[in-house]
């Protein structure tokens, strides 16, 4: 059985890497996707993964199943496809370091997953399925999403729900708005962003916002991810903030991801079930998920900047049994 198998969107991110010698920017290949950031971090800390999507049966294709393998990410339910070319997205960097994304996605392979082509047999064989709101911004991408969490959902999986909201990726803000709460009905583990809570409920205040949530969805775990400040969370009637380790950052780029696949996998490691579960044993999941992604800002990258399990236990200290 596997401990998290998460489905959605990979990607080519076109990083700028300095200028050629005829003064031209210069790009580097990373992989890109959350949901693929997740497993990372959790295959990092020996968790069992698997991995479903598309991409092109192309040399970035082919580069991004290699990530996966190299990751310890299981890629029997990635499809390369003939038909489409893998999505790529470039990065550009403002004067004053505010990242830009620009996508080539007409279609890309990652929207054009088919529902036939989900292994349904990799949704039902684990602990936790995770997803996102990104491969639900076109068809058929949408609906293979929604099978497979329909699925997970009757086999009585622990669902992980992150939705991003990306405006250039969507038709529009209300067709985003529209398609992420129709995720989020799903969901037993929602990590949202302050700006993401905003977009959705309307509202700025943290308590207020995922009370409104939880009253209308059937959430388990609310966590809302501050940048260095770090968590506000929702565990029923109990909420709190965490707060973020201190840290040089350089790069925030799958901080999110990182947060969540480290929650993730302590929540599978604590072996985690809704009736023993206390708030206590969630604040615990937050600290090293904090200092997880915390360390995560200290080098470029997403994947590459994912720490050891040595170094976020050392960073949160104590006598810590993480
Ligand atoms: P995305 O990766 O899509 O931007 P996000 O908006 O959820 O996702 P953040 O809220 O910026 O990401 O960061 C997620 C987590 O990473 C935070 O909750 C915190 O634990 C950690 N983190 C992010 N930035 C910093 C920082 N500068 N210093 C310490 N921890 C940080």
């Amino acid at each position: 059985m596997y401990d998290v198998v998460a489905l959605g969107e990979m990607l080519i991110d076109f990083t700028p890497a300095g200028k050629s010698e005829n003064g031209n920017t210069l790009f580097e290949t990373n992989p890109g996707g959350a949901p693929a950031n997740v497993l990372a971090t959790l295959a990092k800390f020996n968790a069992k993964t698997a991995f479903i999507g598309k991409v092109g049966a192309d040399q970035f294709g082919s580069f991004l199943g290699d990530i996966l393998k190299k990751e310890n990410i299981d890629t029997q339910g990635l499809v390369y496809s003939e038909d489409v070319n893998t999505t790529l997205a470039f990065v550009h960097l403002s004067e004053n370091g505010d990242r830009s994304f620009h996508f080539y996605r007409s279609p890309g392979a990652d929207i054009m997953l088919d529902e036939q082509e989900v292994d349904l047999a990799l949704v039902q064989n684990t602990k936790i399925f995770h997803f996102g709101s990104l491969s639900m911004t076109h068809e058929p991408a949408k609906t293979a999403t929604l099978k497979a969490v329909k699925a997970a959902q009757e086999s009585d999986i622990i669902i992980s729900y992150d939705p991003n909201l990306r405006p250039a990726l969507w038709k529009n803000l209300s067709h985003a708005k529209e398609t992420i709460i129709e995720g989020m009905q799903y969901a037993d583990i929602l990590k949202i962003s302050e700006e993401e809570l905003e977009f959705i409920t309307g509202i700025t205040d943290f308590e207020e916002g995922t009370q409104f949530l939880y009253d209308k969805f059937d959430l388990k775990i609310v966590l809302v991810t501050l940048g260095s400040k770090g968590c506000f969370y929702r565990f029923g009637k109990d909420t709190g903030h965490i707060n973020g380790f201190k840290v040089n950052a350089v790069d925030t780029t799958g901080a999110g991801d990182m947060f969540l696949g480290s929650f993730l996998y302590q929540f599978i490691k604590q072996d985690a079930s809704w009736n023993s579960l206390q708030a206590t044993g969630v604040e615990k999941m937050i600290i090293f998920a904090n200092a997880a992604a915390a360390l995560g800002t200290t080098k470029n990258g997403a994947i590459p900047a994912i720490p050891h399990l040595d170094s976020v236990r050392k960073l949160i200290g104590g006598e810590s049994n993480y």
